[in-house]
């Protein structure tokens, strides 16, 4: 089966079939999108590689649905409807049995999201999985990681940090190990998430920054605050905890949700006076949403550090601005000073995924 034969029988859609949302789809040199008048459009590109993003004995299927899941997710945290998205596939064979269930994931998710595949490249080599998505966002209104203040409340969908239980759990470095049903349904969400779109959209005019989690809690959090200029306090009692991380010690516990990456949960912050309306959207999409931590100013120097050798404090230079504590959020609103009645704050030892720095990649 050659290069065209590929693509016409697995990534082009009979007529009548899949959603239509190009003015000119695949099949030409260009595909011409038109987004609706007053819309921007929002664009994003994620890669996913063999060996690095996915293991060689992932469902195909599965795998088609994350590398577009990974992409809408991107699209979600700008609060972007999905319209259409291109595929570049390398393969090192063709194997027709692979490429069936990987179209089939693949094109799932997209009918789901009314997301038109509207092109692509295909080429021979080690299996890699280019997509880029295109969305449409009301002018002016993405939301970005740029927009939290000083006094936002900080929110987070799901049960991040399952994903990681999956991995470290095919890695063989849990002990006890996981249960066979604990086992499946965190495998679930680290091989077919779910992107947040619906959350995504509903958040256009409450949220002011948003983000995917994709490389770990605080780490993506780190860039919201970054960007914004705040920083964050974060309640370790506030965090959301799925059924099969509740069952895990502590220690696995934080390292799951604040570094495990690979959630494709929001995180996003909103005003206190919109607390009713997050919890509404919540309850309407049948997700949770778990108010976490609070956005606080930059000039609380919380970025010092004390130099080994004494002297004044110095200001830590790009790192984010966070601190971490052991209570939860609710024993903040009824008035304890987390300085005080919440214990020392937790070291801060979660950091973010990183590809090129092998220390963390090896790290279990
Ligand atoms: P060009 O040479 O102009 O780049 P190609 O010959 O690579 O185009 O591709 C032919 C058509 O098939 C184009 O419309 C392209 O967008 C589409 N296409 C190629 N690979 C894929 C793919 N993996 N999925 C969907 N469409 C694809
Ligand atoms: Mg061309």
């Amino acid at each position: 089966m050659g290069e065209f034969d590929l693509i016409a029988k697995y990534f082009v859609r009979p007529a009548g079939q899949g959603p239509r949302r190009a003015v000119v789809g695949n099949g030409d040199d260009c595909a011409v999108l038109a987004p609706a008048a007053g819309m921007q459009l929002a664009v994003s590109t994620d890669t996913l590689v063999e060996g690095r993003h996915f293991l060689s004995t992932v469902d195909p299927a599965r795998l088609g649905h994350k590398a577009l899941a990974v992409n809408l997710s991107d699209l979600a945290a700008c609060g972007a409807k999905p319209l259409g998205f291109t595929l570049a596939l390398t393969l090192p064979r063709v194997d027709e049995a692979w490429l069936a269930g990987f179209a089939r994931g693949l094109l799932d998710l997209a009918d789901e999201h009314d997301c038109e595949l509207v092109g692509g490249d295909t080429t021979a080599g080690p299996l890699a999985i280019g997509v880029t998505v295109f969305g449409e966002v009301p002018a002016g209104g993405a939301l970005l990681r740029s927009g939290a203040r000083p006094g936002d409340e900080l929110w987070v969908s799901g049960h991040p940090g399952e994903a990681r239980l999956a991995l470290e759990a095919f890695r063989g470095t849990l002990h006890p190990s996981l249960p066979a049903e604990a086992f499946d349904a965190t495998r679930l969400a680290m091989e077919c998430p779910e992107p947040r779109v619906a959350l995504g959209l509903g958040l256009r005019g409450l949220a002011t920054a948003a983000i995917d989690v994709s490389d770990g809690l605080l780490g993506d959090l780190g860039h919201i605050l970054r960007r914004s200029g705040v920083s964050a306090d974060v309640f370790a009692g506030a965090l959301p905890l799925s059924p099969w991380l509740a069952a895990r010690r502590r220690h696995e516990q934080l390292d799951c949700i604040l570094a495990g990456g690979d959630d494709y949960e929001l995180i996003f912050t909103a005003p206190p006076e919109r607390r009713a309306a997050v919890e509404a959207l919540g309850a309407c999409l049948g997700l949770p949403l778990s108010r976490i931590g609070r956005m606080g100013r930059m000039d609380e120097r919380m970025g010092e550090i004390a130099p080994a050798t004494g002297g004044p404090p110095q200001s830590a230079p790009a790192g984010p601005r966070l601190r971490l504590w052991e209570g939860a959020l609710a024993e903040v609103d009824a008035g304890a000073d987390p300085g005080e009645g919440l214990g020392a704050p937790l070291a801060n030892r979660w950091t973010s995924f990183d590809h090129f720095r092998p220390d963390l990649r090896e790290a279990p």
